[in-house]
């Protein structure tokens, strides 16, 4: 009937530290005990009636003295607690009814008896309420109260000292039923709480774990990295690696999104089995993903980030197909790149970026000056737009010229920006600044209406190539846009040449079949550009309609120049001859280079050697100048 056991031990603590709280009320009981006891003791010349007195004046004062150590004891376990706290309200129940009944039993003065009575009762029924956390505490400590008085009341031979006794025994009954109503109240009510308290723990780690990896999530990673970094940097350096997979979204349009899961969840295993067992790992949302943890310097952060880098990019293999993904990750230390999460984590952010940038599937650390090439491209994203408007940029023309007769058979359109405070921007510094932005678009119709207006001034058999981004190819209306162009200009159709580059066809995708297709109809010409650089997928060259290979300047004059590129030059030139293309060698800057791409095959050629680009009007002065000496193998240098 005792039994609590059902309860938990967490429950159970909370209800046996009750029992200490409030040391006023022992406090309170026991002084009254002690002089109640000491004045009863005084009625008498009875020895054990005054020892019996001492006892509990001593057990009293031991038992406040506990109360007020406790905070010292919070240490110690629950059952120890319970079992001392036990001991001392047991025995001194016990003392209080022996001492009651021996007033009794010695026969001592009314009041006396009186005295210690009531006390008893009075501690008796206090106790219980008291010791409501712990039931069979209350109880027994009733009994052992109780008992004695009433043994030694109903072995009086008077009506009322017996009825006195029944009545303590009814008191008993009814004090003990609600002690234990008091319990259940009590316990229901530690318990809800503590599964609540538990729930709300629960959601919490719910909310920080990334569902589809199990590993953290970015309120995870967040919460957590804040945590270890108070730890770790008391002692060591932290390495913060940012992670981002290389053509996911590849992976996921092609495959489908449960197979881009399941890719995801590969990497989280090899992330996790390969980090020290201290590291916080965290997916950060998409394809990203962090890992800190301690280093001992910049060196040991380098070989982790190859071992994981290596790891990640580790084929794997989903059902049937093998698959390689490969990883760029941004790498921040602290207390070197920034001392707090914020700052490492901005510092990583970039690095990544820089490493997307520079070819992706790499590493790299950050580097202040990061900082400053992303601010000069935030300039640049928030200059661009207005330059447009400022009538900043104007479009420069660079010959492009046969290499038999030396006569001028085009000019490539090459946009410049003359920016008042930073001189003369290069394309290559705004256009894909441009192209992330989707600025190309309005800048690209631009250059294209510009180069157009220009061309329709040349004699008729000069004709413009202009160079198209990726974006101004997927660009909704892309190649009415360009019709509207010519029209606008007055510029026959095949006047106009587009350059594009491989990775416009990579993808395969239908918008830029339908736009060669539509404008090729329309007599719209193609040329690939910067031939070599990246695939040079043949394939490309039968595929679509192609009337022009531009060798890049790597081959002429870089560092890949030399036999080898000579005999590439050759074959490509050989081919081009059998399916009626025109190859032309770009970056031609001195005669050497002139002849030797002569002799390999090219029909065309263009590079300082012949000129640099120029404004519109010295290039409709070099077209006049050819048609009136009809000798300008060299114009200007
Ligand atoms: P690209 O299409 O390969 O253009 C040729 C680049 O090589 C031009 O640089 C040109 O000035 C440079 N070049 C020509 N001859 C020589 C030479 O003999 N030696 C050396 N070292 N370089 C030579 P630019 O004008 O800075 O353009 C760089 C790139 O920017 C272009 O490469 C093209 O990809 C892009 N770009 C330029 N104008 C436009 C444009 O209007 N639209 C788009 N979408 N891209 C453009
Ligand atoms: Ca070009
Ligand atoms: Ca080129």
């Amino acid at each position: 009937m005792f039994r609590t056991n059902a309860i938990d031990d967490r429950v159970r603590r909370t209800l046996v530290a009750n029992l200490y709280t409030h040391p006023g009320t022992l406090f309170t009981g026991a002084a009254n005990g002690i002089i109640a006891a000491l004045i009863a003791a005084s009625y008498s010349n009875v020895n054990v009636i005054f020892d019996t007195a001492v006892a509990l004046s001593a057990i009293g004062a031991l038992r406040v003295t506990m109360a007020l150590a406790l905070p010292w004891l919070v240490g110690r376990d629950t059952a120890w607690l319970e079992r001392i706290y036990q001991l001392g309200a047991f025995s001194y129940c016990l003392v209080v009814g022996v001492l009651g009944g021996m007033t009794v039993e010695y026969d001592l003065p009314g009041p006396a008896q009186m005295l210690i009575i009531c006390y008893a009762i009075g501690y008796g029924s206090g106790m219980s309420s008291r010791n409501a956390g712990r039931p069979a505490i209350a109880v027994w400590g009733m009994v052992l109260t109780f008992a004695p008085i009433c043994i030694a009341l109903w072995r009086q031979d008077d009506l009322a000292t017996k009825a006195l006794a029944v009545a303590i025994v009814i008191a008993f009954m009814g004090m003990m039923s609600i002690a234990f109503q008091i319990f259940r109240t009590l316990r229901d009510s530690v318990s809800a709480a503590e599964t609540s308290a538990r729930l709300a723990e629960k959601m919490q780690v719910l909310a920080r774990t990334d569902v589809v990896t199990g590993l953290l999530n970015r309120a995870g990673l967040n919460h957590h990295l804040i945590e270890h970094l108070a730890r770790w940097r008391k002692t060591s350096n932290i390495a913060l690696f940012w992670f981002d997979l290389d053509k996911f979204k590849e992976v996921n349009d092609a495959l489908g999104h449960q197979t881009g899961d399941r890719v995801l969840v590969e990497v989280a295993h090899r992330l996790r089995s390969q980090g020290k067992p201290d590291s916080v790992i965290g997916r950060f949302g998409g394809d990203e993903y962090i890992l800190a943890c301690e280093v001992r310097d910049r060196r040991e952060a380098e070989t982790i980030a190859l071992t994981l880098l290596g790891e990640v990019s580790r084929p794997l293999r989903i059902d049937e197909s093998r698959l390689e993904i490969a990883c760029s990750m941004g790498i921040a230390l602290y207390p070197h790149d920034g001392e707090d999460i914020e700052t490492l984590m901005q510092g990583a952010d970039l690095a990544l970026y820089h490493a997307k940038v520079n070819g992706r599937n790499q590493a790299s650390f950050f580097d202040p000056e990061m900082t400053r090439e992303l601010v000069r491209r935030r300039e640049i994203e928030a200059e661009l737009r207005l330059a447009m408007e400022r009538d900043e940029l104007s479009i420069f023309f660079q010959p492009i010229i046969d290499l038999k007769t030396g006569k001028i058979r085009a000019f490539e359109a090459l946009v410049r920006w003359f920016h008042p405070e930073k001189g003369e921007l290069r394309p290559d510094e705004f256009i894909p600044v441009a192209e992330e932005t989707g600025a190309i678009i309005t800048l690209g119709n631009w250059i294209t209406a510009q180069a157009a207006r220009a061309a329709a001034q040349w004699p008729e058999d000069v004709t413009v190539a202009v160079n198209l981004s990726p974006l101004q190819i997927k660009a909704p209306g892309a190649a009415l846009g360009i019709l509207n162009a010519l029209r606008e200009a007055r510029l026959p159709a095949h006047r106009l040449e587009l350059e594009i580059t491989e990775t416009v066809l990579l993808d395969h995708s239908k918008q830029t079949d339908d736009f060669m297709a539509e404008l090729s109809a329309a007599g719209v010409r193609f040329a690939l550009d910067d031939f070599g650089t990246g695939y040079s997928s043949l394939g490309y060259i039968n595929k679509y309609p192609f009337g022009k290979i531009k060798v890049d300047r790597s081959f002429v004059s870089g560092v890949n120049a030399g036999k080898k590129s000579e005999a590439i030059i050759r074959a490509v030139s050989e081919m081009a001859l059998t399916l009626d293309m025109q190859i032309v060698a770009e970056g031609l800057e001195t005669i050497e280079q002139v002849e030797a791409v002569r002799a390999a095959g090219c029909t065309l050629g263009q590079g300082y050697y012949f000129s640099r680009a120029v404004p519109d009007y010295l290039a409709a002065m070099l077209l006049a100048q050819e048609r009136e000496k009809l000798n300008p193998q060299r114009a200007i240098g």
